[in-house]
């Protein structure tokens, strides 16, 4: 890919009292390419935006009090700007995401373009499974599937629960990288509807008042493609096969990821992975 000078993105949306979205992207065209959230949360911060938003992320933490930065899982678009606040703020993760921001993978040039390369991280601190802001009182809720180390923020009293990439956007979405595991995806958001949750938090889409339906979709939809799935692969159909037959085409960007994702995966994940946790 030719590279070329990336204009970025920084949305800074009160949500309310309490919450502040700060959705980062880069631009193509006028418009970004996929917005990332993260949100303040009086003076904590859950995930820190992308890469190519250091600088916009860098002003933002001037014009801010952020003590503590709660890290979601280690994809670059959730931790890419976590180096701003390593001298300013405790950075909380789970011991398999410290493993990966403090030796960031290169995702490729369509990922480096998307949303930049984060830098590694050193001072990093245990995720405790629970964790104040004042008054408001969070549980660190594993949310499984997409990566298996992800965790989310829930305030019970609230009814708000910050779910990272938990509930995939759009909901038709029929493409998967191969570390994913989408039964277990599925497992996590049925376990995400047994909670009494208002308002979700989405990293992709922002807040979603009453959100049952929405991951409801969702879970259809996957279960859907599954059965459909394992009764051609009972009946000998190869991958390939099924991808024809079901009718599923990916995205524009596809090809550019260079494997990270792929339709293939998706289905391999539906027919032969299985909840471990
Ligand atoms: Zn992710």
């Amino acid at each position: 890919m030719v590279c070329i000078a990336a204009s970025i993105m920084i949305e800074i949306v009160q949500f309310n009292e309490d919450i502040t979205c700060v959705k980062t992207a880069t631009e193509q065209d006028g418009n970004a390419i996929m917005f990332v959230y993260a949100f303040l949360v009086r003076d904590a911060l859950f995930d820190a935006g992308c890469a190519n938003a250091i600088d916009e992320i860098r002003e933002f933490a001037r014009k801010n009090e952020i003590n503590d930065v709660y890290i979601t899982h280690s994809h670059e678009d959730h931790c890419g700007c976590c180096t701003v606040f390593e001298k300013t703020a405790s950075i909380f993760a789970t011991p398999a995401t410290q493993e990966i921001l403090r030796k960031p993978p290169f995702y490729g040039e369509f990922f480096n373009y998307v949303w930049g390369q984060p830098e590694p991280v050193s001072d990093l601190t245990d995720l405790p499974k629970t964790f104040s802001i004042g008054d408001l009182r969070f549980e660190v809720v594993p949310v499984p599937g997409h990566t298996m180390e992800m965790v989310g923020f829930y305030e019970p009293e609230k009814k708000w629960f910050f779910s990272a990439d938990a509930v995939p956007l759009p909901s038709k979405k029929r493409i998967a990288m191969p570390d994913e595991n989408i039964p277990q995806m599925v497992a996590t958001m049925e376990k995400i509807l047994t909670m009494d949750i208002d308002i979700l938090f989405d990293s992709h889409r922002g807040a979603i008042h009453s959100p049952q339906k929405h991951i409801q979709t969702r879970i259809d939809y996957i279960i859907e493609i599954q059965q459909k799935a394992k009764e051609l692969h009972e009946s000998g159909k190869s991958i390939e096969e099924m991808q024809q037959i079901l009718e599923l085409e990916g995205p524009w960007y596809l090809e550019l990821t260079k494997g990270r994702f792929g339709i293939d995966f998706f289905l391999k994940s539906v027919l032969f992975d299985k909840v471990v946790v």
